[in-house]
This record gives structure tokens, sequence and C-alpha cells, in this order.
């Protein structure tokens, strides 16, 4: 009985100065939950013979301890070192300062996001972008949903509910978790038309398949993976003269797309949505946060009767965007306007059009005091090459190369052990497990202090 009367009592922690702190920074209640936990465990420990002193003198500081861990965001930032620079698990683009400092701004106070300031009459929510995008894309009009997914959605739901919509073999992806082409097409209400196989698709497979049932033409960019050796796809000039004489719509839907031509930066040639729209179809869809360096959201450029009928559709207002967002995305267009100055302003293009030599320099510079931090760990680091990727499904069989450290240790478990404490940092290093060692790509750090601050907390 001795140990529990070497308790404190909950009034006693709280009022104690370490105890009114707590409640100032955290409020009150969540501290008196917090001392009521810890002191359950206590009176436990006590049971099981512990000494109540000690657990008393060492209450306070636990009680702190669970405070702070409950109130660390799961949301915290990490350092993307994976080599992925549009990491889908890890947030995809970090938007541009200016894209920031727009959603700031939308956050905090009221705008005329669906006010005509001029006429003081209702306004659209998607004017602030459709006059930007079309200037980007040079298409005839545009609209803006959620996400490509959603885009890709409505665009068929629109165009080909309770009809068919043609579809090659090849190109009935699967971008990953649920969404699946012939699924989403299901749920659009429209009929799936398989044609040609999985490696050759024909211009008389289309015109075949193409009836008085069919409501859309879809291209998909198979753009997580690719097949090479015996194949052939229709281009998508004669796709579109195919439709066009069908009196067809054909959607595009481009995945990642780019209003940039990426070639410059090192990458295979892929249309940008303007030459997809030149080319000749009717619809393109495409991503805010993959290449384009925004923030989630969904496009569909393209005929203006098309988008007219699209924002008629009921679904419109169930994947319509936020004013966050829109701020965002309106700001990171504008950087467009300007592409001398693009690769330095959006985070995304920085990254890619990092030099290799550059970051085997901060490799090397790097590498002996992440050596010096690690060692006490029973691990070492060394500067290593490696090849970094775009991700989230964008040209997914090109690497691009760049370098970093290669973290290695005793033991076959050696890097999930190290991979592990990482991640368990208050600001958590990803890497990536390659041939028995921990690779952090350092492509995407920006700051050296960055990784140096993070690890000195091991
Ligand atoms: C990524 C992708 C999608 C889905 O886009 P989200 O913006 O992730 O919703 C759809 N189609 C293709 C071809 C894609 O690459």
């Amino acid at each position: 009985m001795q140990g529990f009367r070497a308790l404190p009592s909950v009034d006693q922690v709280l009022t104690a100065p370490e105890g009114l702190a707590l409640v100032a920074e955290y409020g009150r209640l969540a501290v008196v939950t917090a001392i009521r936990a810890r002191l359950e465990i206590a009176r436990e420990k006590i049971r099981g013979g512990a000494d109540g002193a000690a657990l008393a003198a060492g209450l306070p500081r636990e009680v702190a301890e669970d405070l702070a861990i409950a109130a660390r965001s799961g949301l915290r930032p990490v350092l993307n070192l994976t080599g992925t620079m549009l990491h889908t698990n890890l947030g995809r683009a970090i938007l541009a300062g200016e894209a920031v400092r727009a959603a700031t701004v939308a956050m905090a106070n009221p705008l005329a996001l669906e006010f005509d300031l001029a006429g003081g009459g209702r306004g659209q929510r998607d004017d602030h972008l459709r006059g930007l995008l079309r200037e980007l894309t040079a298409a005839e009009d545009a609209t803006i949903v959620n996400n490509n997914a959603a885009a890709v959605l409505i665009a068929l739901n629109t165009l080909a509910e309770g009809r068919e919509a043609i579809v090659s073999r090849g190109e009935l992806i699967e971008i990953g978790g649920a969404f699946r082409m012939p699924d989403i097409m299901a749920r659009a209400g429209a009929k799936l038309v398989e044609i040609g196989t999985t490696n050759r698709t024909h211009p008389r497979d289309y015109e075949n398949a193409i009836g008085s049932e069919t409501g859309v033409i879809l291209k998909v960019h198979t753009s997580n993976y690719r097949i090479e050796g015996f194949t052939a796809e229709v281009p998508a000039p004669q796709l579109a003269a195919i439709a066009r004489k069908a009196g067809v719509p054909l959607l595009n839907d481009l995945g990642s797309g780019s209003l940039v031509d990426l070639s410059a930066f090192g990458l295979r040639r892929e249309p940008t949505v303007e030459e997809a729209v030149a080319e000749g179809a009717d619809l393109v869809t495409f991503s805010g946060d993959k290449l384009l360096g925004g923030p989630q959201a969904g496009f569909i450029v393209g005929r203006k009767d098309l988008i007219a009928a699209i924002n008629r559709n009921p679904l419109k207002r169930a994947v319509r965007l936020d004013k966050i967002r829109i701020a965002a995305l309106e700001a990171t267009l504008k950087l467009y306007r300007d592409p001398d100055r693009l690769a330095e302003r959006l985070p995304t293009l920085r990254f890619l059009a990092r030099p290799e030599a550059e970051i085997a320099a901060q490799a090397a510079r790097l590498a002996p005091a992440v050596d010096t931090l690690l060692a006490p760990h029973g691990f070492s680091a060394a500067a290593c090459p490696c090849k970094s990727q775009v991700g989230s499904g964008a040209l997914p069989v090109d690497t691009i190369p760049s370098a970093g450290l290669r973290l290695a240790g005793t033991g076959g478990d050696a890097p999930d052990r190290l991979s592990a404490r990482l991640r368990a940092l208050s600001v958590p290093v990803i890497g990536h497990i390659r041939d028995g060692a921990l690779v952090l790509d350092l492509r995407c750090l920006d700051r050296d202090d960055a990784l140096l601050e993070a690890l000195a907390a091991l």
C-alpha cells in the first residue's frame, strides 16, 4: 500500500508548474485525461511490485511525452528520398510558393468564388481557370473536377451512359487501387466494347466496332506500363479522323498530361495536352497533381458543346473543386505563362531538371556527415549513383540518372531495421531498399540541413 500513497493526485500534477505549462499548451481536458491514463498504468505497475516513488517522479515527463505524441499529426512532413518524385502515397506534387500563398489567402478569406464582381451577379467557379486552360492548351473550353479519375468518370457518363464505349484491349489499364478502366466504365453506365488484342489494335478494329449504339471512343494513355515488341496502336490523329467520320466523340485520357515538352528534361517525348488537343481528340483529360505540379484536380478540355454537357451533368456538383484548390491551381497555371522561369518556380520541374552532377556533388558532401550520425547505431553511409523516376504512373519505364546515399549495416534485416527507424523520426526519412541496402535518392532534397537535422534525432 505504501506504493500507492507515493502517487500524486490528478490535481497535484495539474497544478504543479509543469502541469500548468501543459494545460497552457494542450488544454485542461487533454492534460487531465493523459494524467489519469498514466496514473492507471502506475497503479498497475505498483500492483506488480514496482516502486511507487520512482513512478511518481517519472510521471510528469511521461504525461508530457504522451501529449506531444498525441498532438503530432500523422500528416506531418516527411523527406521523400524514395527516388519517386511524384509519390502517390506521399501526396504527389508539392506546390510552388505562389500556389501555397494563393491557397492560404483562399482559406482565410471570403472570396468571389461564384460571384461576378463586375456585375454583382452569380459567377462560375470554373471561370477562374477556364481562360488559363484554354490559353495553355488551345482547347475551345475546359472544366475542372476533383481528380482525373473523376474527369474520366464524368466524361464517360456524359457521353456514353446507356451506350457503348469502344476501347482497345491494349489500353484497359488498372491505375492502382480500385481504378480499373472496365470498372470505371461500368460505374459510368457505359457498355464496354473491347477491340483489338493486347499488343495490336488496327484502324479497322475501331471502324468495325462503331455502330448506332456507340457513345464514345476512348483512348487511354497506358501510363504505368509499356508493351514492347510486336505491337500496333492507332495513332491519335488517325483515330480522330475515324471518330470524326463516324460522328462519334473521341475522349483521350492522358493520365499525367503535361503542358510543356518534357524531353527537355531528358524524358521520353510525349504529346503535351496542347498537342493531344491538336491531334483531334474531342475531349482530353489529365491530372492536376502529376507532372503539372499542382494540387489534386482533374481537367477536361476540348469541344465547347461537350464541356457544356459535362457541366450540366448532376455528377459535376459531386466532383467539383473547393476554393482552396481553385486558388492554388490558378497560381500554378499562371506560372506556365512564363516557361523560362517555370523550372525554377515549380518544384516538380525543379526536381526533374536537377543535373545528375549537382546531385552527385550533394551526395559526396553529405556522405561523411551522415556516416558519422549513423556509425553509433551500427550503420554506414556512402555516396552512390541511383535512378529516379517520375512516379504516379507517368513514364513508367523511364528513369533519370541521379545520386544518393547507400546506407548499410550488418545482418540481412539491416535495411528493414534502418528503414523502420528512419520512418519513426519526428521528420520521417523515406528511402527505398535496393540490393541489401537502404538508398536515399537526393534528387528531391532541397536543403542538406533538412536531412542532417532529421537524422540527428536518431
Ligand atoms: C493517374 C491516371 C488516372 C487517375 O488520375 P488521378 O488524378 O490519380 O485521379 C487516370 N488515367 C490515367 C491514364 C492515369 O495515368
